[in-house]
C-alpha cells in the first residue's frame, strides 16, 4: 500500500525523543541550573582562549580525522591515537556504534535506569532494546548476562550511571565482559569517569586494549565544561574504529570544539581542582540532604538522585515546583523510571547551600 507522504521506519516512530533538562524559571531573577550535570566551575581558561583563537579560522574545514585531538587524548592517557575516534559529543559515538553494529531483528541490552539515549540509538538503528533490572539502583551483571540471546549485538552501560550515580567496580566489569559472547560489543560509557575517586573503579581502558569487543567512551561535556561545543571520543578496537570511521560524518568533530578540547585535556591542574570541588560538595550534599530525611542514592558522579514521598504536597513534582520558584532548577527523572525523584547536579557553594535550605523549607511546609 502506498502512502501519501514519506514514512520513517517503524522503529524510528517507536522512539520517545530525548528531553533535555529545563533551563529557565519564569519570573525568577537569578537561576541555578542544576539539571544537566554541567560543571559549576566552567571550562579551563586555556580552553576558552583556544576557542576564541579559533574565531580567526571559521572559514576553514576542520581536520576531518581529528589528528591533533586524538594525539592529545592519547598522550594524556597513554593510548594509541589510531584507536581513538572523536565525535560531536559522545552521544554521536554512542549512536554510531548502534548504527554500525545493530540492525533489524537485533537486540541491544540496556539497564532499567540506564541513560535514555541508548534506547534511542538502538531503536534508531532498527534494533530492539532489551531492558534488564538493576539491583539497588545499580547495574546488575547477572541480569545482563541472563538477557543475552543469539540476537544480542550490543550492551550499553554507563559506569557510573546517570541518573543514579552508582557504579560497578572494575572486577564486575571484567566479570560482565568474561560472560559475554565474543561477538557482542560491550560499551562502557565513562561520561563521569573523571569524577570517580573510588579505588576499585576503572573506566575500562585496559579491557579495550586487550579485547576486540569493548569500547569506552568519554566526553568533554562534563568535567571539562565544554558541553556547548559538543565533543566526545571513544577508545576502541581497531576494527571498531574502522567501522565508525566509515559511517561517521566526515567532519563530525568541529574545529572550535577540538581546539578547546586539546587545551582542556592538557590542563591537569584545572581538572584536579574540578574533581576536588565535586568530591567535597557531593559528600556535603549527600550528608545534608540525608539529614533532612530524604533518601539519596549513593553517587560517585557529579550529581545525586534525591527521593521524595508519595504523599500529596511532598512528591518530586511538588518539590520541583517549590525549588523552581527559588530559581533552583533540578531534573525530574520519571523517564528514567524514577517518578518520585529529582536529580541534582553538584553546583557552586552558593547553589548547593541554597538547595539544602530550600529542601528544608519545602519539607517543613514553609513558603
Ligand atoms: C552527559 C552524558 C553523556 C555525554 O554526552 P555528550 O554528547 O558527550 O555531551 C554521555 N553519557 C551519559 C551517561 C551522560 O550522562
Amino acid at each position: 500500500m502506498s502512502s501519501t507522504r514519506p514514512l520513517p521506519r517503524s522503529s524510528v516512530m517507536a522512539i520517545e525523543a530525548y528531553v533535555p533538562g529545563k533551563s529557565s524559571a519564569p519570573g525568577v531573577a537569578k537561576i541555578y541550573k542544576l539539571s544537566s550535570n554541567e560543571t559549576p566551575l566552567g571550562p579551563s581558561p586555556k580552553a576558552i582562549e583556544a576557542f576564541r583563537a579559533s574565531a580567526e579560522k571559521l572559514a576553514l574545514y576542520p581536520d576531518g580525522s581529528a589528528v591533533a585531538l586524538r594525539e592529545a587524548i592519547a598522550k594524556r592517557y597513554g593510548l594509541d591515537p589510531a584507536r581513538i575516534v572523536c565525535g560531536n559529543g559522545s552521544d554521536d559515538i554512542l549512536n554510531l556504534l548502534a548504527v554500525a553494529y545493530v540492525g533489524e531483528g537485533d537486540e541491544g541490552i540496556i539497564t532499567e535506569h540506564g541513560f535514555t539515549f541508548y534506547k534511542i540509538a538502538i531503536l534508531g538503528a532498527g534494533g530492539t532494546p532489551v531492558v534488564v533490572r538493576e539491583k539497588n539502583e545499580c547495574t546488575d551483571v547477572d541480569a545482563i548476562l541472563a538477557a543475552v540471546t543469539p540476537r544480542t549485538k550490543i550492551v550499553y552501560i554507563a559506569n557510573p550511571n546517570n541518573p543514579t550515580g552508582t557504579y560497578i567496580p572494575f572486577s564486575e566489569v571484567q566479570r560482565l565482559h568474561a560472560g559475554l559472547p565474543k561477538d557482542v560489543l560491550l560499551v562502557l560509557d565513562g561520561a563521569y569517569a573523571e569524577y570517580v575517586t573510588a579505588p576499585d573503579y576503572k573506566d575500562g581502558m585496559e579491557l579495550v586494549t586487550q579485547n576486540e569487543n569493548v569500547v569506552m567512551t568519554h566526553t568533554f561535556s562534563k568535567i571539562h565544561g565544554l558541553a556547548l561545543l559538543r565533543v566526545g571520543w571513544c577508545y576502541a578496537p581497531a576494527a571498531v574504529c574502522d567501522a565508525l570511521n566509515r559511517i561517521r560524518g566526515p567532519f563530525n568533530a568541529n574545529g572550535p570544539a577540538m581546539y578547546a578540547a586539546i587545551a582542556s585535556i592538557g590542563d591537569l591542574a584545572f581538572e584536579e581542582a574540578s574533581r576536588q570541588h565535586n568530591t567535597k560538595w557531593l559528600n556535603w550534599l549527600t550528608a545534608q540532604i540525608s539529614k533532612l530525611g530524604l533518601r539519596v542514592t549513593p553517587s560517585v558522579g557529579n550529581f545525586i538522585l534525591v527521593h521524595f514521598s508519595k504523599d500529596k504536597g511532598r512528591t518530586a513534582v511538588d518539590a520541583d515546583a517549590f525549588l523552581t520558584k527559588r530559581g533552583l532548577i533540578l531534573r525530574l527523572v520519571s523517564s528514567y523510571g524514577f517518578p518520585n525523584a529529582l536529580r541534582l547536579t553538584v553546583g557552586t557553594e552558593e547553589a548547593n547551600e541554597l538547595v539544602v535550605k530550600a529542601l528544608a523549607d519545602f519539607l517543613s511546609g514553609k513558603e
